[in-house]
């Protein structure tokens, strides 16, 4: 994890300018690195290899819903373990019953027939569209909003899901992108904590006010203070005693506490 630096001469400017400054400086400067989804080095492997089974992190992007991350992000791992493959022609194979019935039967999901349903269709939609290769999506320089569409034409998926997933692929798998304008901050408990301190939203404020508010903050990369918010939520910012007096923001927070 790269370490924000207190930036000396900015203690004058308002906390979205900083949050800006620092989520770029850290965007700029920061390399691939494995993503702990999971925290299960084996199971992390595969959703981080993206250039031989980039549709394990599609298809775990669309099981996203309605229960913790960590267990939406294990299923294309407990797939692969089931049919003890995981090339995009056998996976496409399976029929939808039988997908309901390893649902079913290793409760992976909460809502084991819906969830099951997406995973055939979004199989089917990577074979069928993207000639089964998933990674044509984020392939050759493409614009932010194509990402978030084509993510947004598989069943299920919302607008949430398609931008974290844009996010994600920008941020963390270091993707290039023609522009990042839609590509949105994703607010997890860490974000919202720091936004609704620092006083940019107020302290009830919605998840749509809080990506509104950070496309206001910086338009041509909403999602780029992800970094800043969430280092600082994870470094000073916690939930139970905060330390503002060492706090990179320290000097223009609001703290709202
Ligand atoms: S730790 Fe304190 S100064 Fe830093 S963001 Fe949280 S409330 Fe603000």
């Amino acid at each position: 994890m790269v370490t924000l630096e207190r930036r000396k001469g900015a203690e004058g400017s308002m906390p979205g300018r900083l949050l800006v400054e620092l989520g770029k400086g850290r965007f700029r400067n920061s390399e691939r690195r494995i993503i702990p989804f999971v925290n299960d080095p084996e199971k992390d492997k595969l959703l981080n290899d993206i250039e031989h089974t980039p549709h394990a992190f599609v298809l775990a992007c669309l099981m996203d819903r309605q229960i913790k991350a960590e267990r939406a992000w294990t299923i294309p791992f407990a797939i692969k373990e089931t049919l003890q493959t995981f090339e995009v022609d056998d996976l496409a194979g399976v029929s939808v019953q039988e997908y309901k019935r390893i649902f079913r039967e290793k409760s992976l999901h909460r809502f084991n027939d819906d969830m099951a349903e997406i995973f055939y269709s979004g199989v089917q939609d990577i074979k069928e569209k993207h000639n089964g290769d998933a990674s044509r999506i984020w392939s050759s320089k493409p614009s932010s909003a194509k990402v978030v569409y084509e993510f947004l034409q598989f069943k299920g998926c919302g607008k949430k899901i398609a931008t974290m997933a844009a996010n994600l692929l920008a941020t963390q798998f270091r993707i290039p992108f023609a522009d990042y304008y839609s590509i949105d901050i994703s607010p997890d408990v860490h974000v919202l904590r720091v936004m609704r301190r620092t006083g940019l939203v107020s302290r009830d404020a919605c998840l749509e006010a809080v990506i509104y508010r950070a496309r206001e903050l910086n338009p041509e990369f909403p999602g780029v203070i992800d970094f800043s918010c969430w280092e600082i939520g994870r470094t000073w910012c916690r939930p139970r005693n905060p330390n503002c007096d060492e706090c990179v923001i320290g000097s223009v927070c609001k703290k709202v506490i």
